[in-house]
C-alpha cells in the first residue's frame, strides 16, 4: 500500500497512521489542507476490508472537508480520522483518550467531531486527551436543526434557479427521510406552503407528518417515481444510481443526506436529464457550520445568519455552472478551488 501513488491522493498536507497495542487503536488522520485553517473533520469508525481501503475512505472523506468548509465560509481547512474496528464491538473509552493523543500529537492543525461510528459521548473521551475537539457530548448542541435550515436555504435557491418561483408556495417536495434534519426540513417546507410526500422506515414519523404537516405517505421505493418539482434525500447516500435516476420526475434535487450521487458521473446523467442537483456537501454544511459555533459564548441568531448564507452560495454555484457549461457538482467543487487558491496567493504574498 503506497500513499503517494493512491489514486486518491491530491496532495494532501500530512497523513499519519497510529498504532497502539494496549487499546488496540488502529487510527489514520488526513489533513489534506490547512491553507483556511485547522482542518476540520470527523472521526469514522469503520471495520474496512483492509488497510488500502481505509486510507482511500480517510484521503477521499478529508479532501470532501476541504471543499465544505470553504463553501462554508469557515476558517478551517479539510480533515478526517478513520478508526480501523468495529464501532460496536472493539470500541472502549481507553481507546477513544489513545485517539485522542493522537489527534493532540498535530498541535491544533487537526481538530476531529463525530462521525459514522463515533458519538459525542465519544467526544467527550476524546475530549480528556486533547483540546481539539468538536461536538462533545456536555456541550448539549444538536446541529441538526441547523443542517435542516441550511437546506432549506439551498433548496429555496434551487427552487428559485429551476422554477422561476420566488417562493415556496404549492412547489411539490418528496421527503425521504424524516429524521432528526428530514422532519424539522419538512416543517420548514410546509410553513412555507410547500406541498409534501414523505417516506420512511419509521411508522411513527409518517403518521406525524401526515397529521402535522398534511404530508401523503409513500412506500419506500415510491419516493424516487412520486410526481414533484423537488425530490429531498434525508435518509441514505447513493441513492441518486443507475435505477433511480431514469424515475425521478423531478427538476430538482435538493436535500441534507450525504454522498447522495452514488458515483460521480450520476451528477452528469442528472444534468443530462435537465435535473438541477444542489450539492450535497454545500447544502447540508449547516451542521458544520453550526459546530464552528458551538461554545459557551454561542449566538443562535448569529450563527443561523451564517448557515443562511448557503442560499447566495448555491446561486453562485449555480450561475458558474451555467457560465463554464457545467453541472452544478463539478461547478461547486471549481469555486471551492478558486477560494483556496486566492487564499494561498494572499498568504503568499503576505
Ligand atoms: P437520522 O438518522 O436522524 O434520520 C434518518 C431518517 O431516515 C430516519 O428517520 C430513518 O428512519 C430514515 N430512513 C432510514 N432508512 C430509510 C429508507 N430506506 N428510506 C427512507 N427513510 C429511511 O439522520 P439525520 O441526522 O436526520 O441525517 C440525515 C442525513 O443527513 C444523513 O445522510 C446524514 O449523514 C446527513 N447529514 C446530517 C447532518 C446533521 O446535522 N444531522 C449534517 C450533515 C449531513
Amino acid at each position: 500500500m503506497s500513499v503517494f501513488s493512491s489514486p486518491s491522493f491530491d496532495e494532501h498536507e500530512d497523513v499519519a497512521f497510529h498504532y497502539d497495542g494496549e487499546t488496540g487503536l488502529k487510527a489514520i488522520i488526513s489533513l489534506h489542507s490547512t491553507v483556511m485553517g485547522p482542518a476540520l473533520g470527523g472521526c469514522r469508525m469503520w471495520a474496512y476490508d483492509d488497510d488500502a481501503a481505509a486510507l482511500t475512505d480517510v484521503l477521499r472523506l478529508s479532501r470532501g472537508m476541504t471543499f465544505k468548509n470553504a463553501l462554508a465560509d469557515l476558517p478551517w481547512g479539510g480533515g478526517k480520522s478513520v478508526i480501523i474496528g468495529n464501532a460496536k464491538t472493539d470500541k472502549t473509552p481507553a481507546m477513544m483518550r489513545e485517539m485522542g493523543r493522537f489527534v493532540d500529537s498535530f498541535g491544533g492543525r487537526y481538530i476531529v467531531a463525530e462521525d459514522v461510528g463515533t458519538t459525542p459521548e465519544d467526544m467527550a473521551e476524546i475530549a480528556k486527551t486533547t483540546r481539539n475537539v468538536r461536538g462533545v457530548k456536555s456541550v448539549g448542541f444538536d446541529p441538526s436543526p441547523g443542517t435542516a435550515y441550511g437546506v432549506f436555504k439551498g433548496l429555496e435557491a434551487a427552487v428559485g434557479e429551476a422554477l422561476g418561483a420566488s417562493d415556496l408556495k404549492g412547489v411539490r417536495v418528496a421527503v425521504q427521510g424524516l429524521g432528526h434534519v428530514g422532519y424539522d426540513l419538512a416543517r420548514r417546507l410546509h410553513a412555507a406552503g410547500a406541498v409534501l410526500t414523505v417516506t420512511d422506515i419509521d411508522a411513527a414519523a409518517l403518521a406525524r407528518a401526515e397529521r402535522e404537516l398534511g404530508a401523503t405517505v409513500v412506500g419506500l421505493d415510491a419516493i424516487y417515481d412520486a410526481d414533484v418539482d423537488v425530490y429531498a434525500p434525508c435518509a441514505l447516500g447513493a441513492t441518486l444510481n443507475d435505477d433511480t435516476i431514469p424515475r425521478l420526475k423531478a427538476s430538482i434535487v435538493a436535500g441534507a443526506a450525504n454522498n447522495q450521487l452514488a458515483e460521480t458521473r450520476h451528477g452528469d446523467r442528472l444534468a443530462d436529464r435537465g435535473i438541477l442537483y444542489a450539492p450535497d456537501y454545500v447544502l447540508n454544511a449547516g451542521g458544520v457550520i453550526h459546530i464552528y459555533h458551538e461554545g459557551p459564548d454561542f449566538d443562535r441568531d448569529a450563527t443561523f445568519a451564517h448557515i443562511g448564507r448557503i442560499g447566495g452560495t448555491m446561486r453562485d454555484i449555480f450561475r458558474r455552472a451555467k457560465d463554464d457549461g457545467i453541472p452544478p457538482h463539478i461547478a461547486a467543487d471549481r469555486l471551492a478551488k478558486d477560494k483556496l487558491a486566492a487564499a494561498k496567493a494572499g498568504q503568499r504574498k503576505a
